[in-house]
């Protein structure tokens, strides 16, 4: 495995073969799980309600030296980083959505939880929590699961979003993602549900069909530092409803969560960044469902098509019933 960048669009891209593993048996059951290394386990006594352990495929490893260095004009580093894998309940036969508010809001501290703790590899400049649920969303194992990934690079899409409200903030002195919660709320077309200080909303150029993303509306870049006084399990309660509309008519998924890149390391690509960064970038989670039949979708590379309005997506998810 190694990370390449493309000089042009500036992505970092993991390239190599992963093992095919022998997928009869799921690796998170007794006993194959009690074999593997465990990262974290809740609660810390007793049998385990959300586990997290080493992806027994990373495409990145913790040991060894990133080695950045030139390749001819292109720049290429070794697969330095963390992936692990966050079991979020022991059932086997159980999606997120079906868990309890209380069970999800567990598997969000555990997010967080991990993402506090690899922030401390001063290596690491961005930490992601993402969650692909479905056949159709290249999710690796059947049992509910989400993955935590450490990378020596900012993925690109990050990158974009740090440029955008960074400009956003120099302009306006404000929050670029707080301002569209504002509106949003003003205008209240492509609000999808609100549970306290939390909203679910259509963003106004959806890429896919029924795009989701939950903000709070409290200003904070860090996901895995909740501001006191935020109710995470108000969170969960509205991720969960989110996610069983879903499950009525859209059961694959990609989920992923934003937060604000590791800035512990003050040398290198994220210089310019964080002297405005906790002004100007907000938390947030991305639900990019995967809806085969009901509209076509696809990228044309550069540009998005999407065939349904994000407030014809709203409307159409606010009428979906979320009660399982
Ligand atoms: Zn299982
Ligand atoms: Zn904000
Ligand atoms: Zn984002």
């Amino acid at each position: 495995m190694e990370i390449r960048r493309d000089p042009i669009t500036q992505s970092w891209v993991v390239l190599g073969h992963r093992e095919a593993g022998d997928e009869t048996d799921c690796p998170f059951e007794k006993p194959a799980i009690d074999k593997q290394q465990t990262i974290l386990s809740w609660p810390a006594e007793g049998p385990w309600q959300v586990r997290v352990v080493p992806h027994p495929d990373p495409l990145y490893r913790i040991e060894g030296e990133a080695g950045r260095r030139a390749d001819g004009i292109y720049d290429k580093m070794g697969p330095v980083g963390a992936h692990e894998v966050v079991v979020e309940t022991p059932d086997h036969n159980k999606r997120m959505s079906q868990l309890t508010d209380e069970e999800i809001e567990r598997v969000v501290w555990v997010w967080a939880t991990r993402v506090a703790d690899l922030k401390k590899d001063l290596r690491l400049k961005h930490v992601t929590v993402y969650k692909n649920q479905g056949v159709l969303s290249g999710e690796e194992w059947p049992h509910a699961h989400s993955e935590v990934t450490g990378t020596i690079f900012v993925p690109r899409r990050i990158k974009y979003e740090l440029r955008a409200s960074r400009e956003w903030f120099r302009e306006k002195e404000r929050c670029v993602f707080c301002d569209i919660v504002r509106q949003e709320e003003k205008l209240a077309k492509r609000i999808v549900d609100v549970q306290g200080d939390y909203y679910a909303l259509c963003p106004y150029a959806a890429r896919v069909p029924y795009e989701i993303w939950v903000l709070h509306r409290q200003h904070n870049h860090l996901f895995e530092q909740p501001r006191p006084g935020s109710n995470r399990r108000q969170l969960a309660a509205l991720l969960g409803r989110v996610l069983r509309r879903l499950d009525k008519f859209a059961p694959a998924y990609h989920l992923v969560v934003h937060t604000a890149p590791n800035t512990r390391n003050k040398k290198g690509e994220l210089a310019g960044y964080w002297k405005t960064l906790a002004d100007d970038f907000h938390w947030h989670i991305e639900i990019l469902p995967i809806v085969e039949s009901r509209s076509k979708s696809y990228s044309i590379k550069e540009t998005y098509f999407n065939a349904v309005l994000p407030e014809q997506a709203a409307e159409y998810l606010r009428s979906v019933d979320p009660g399982s």
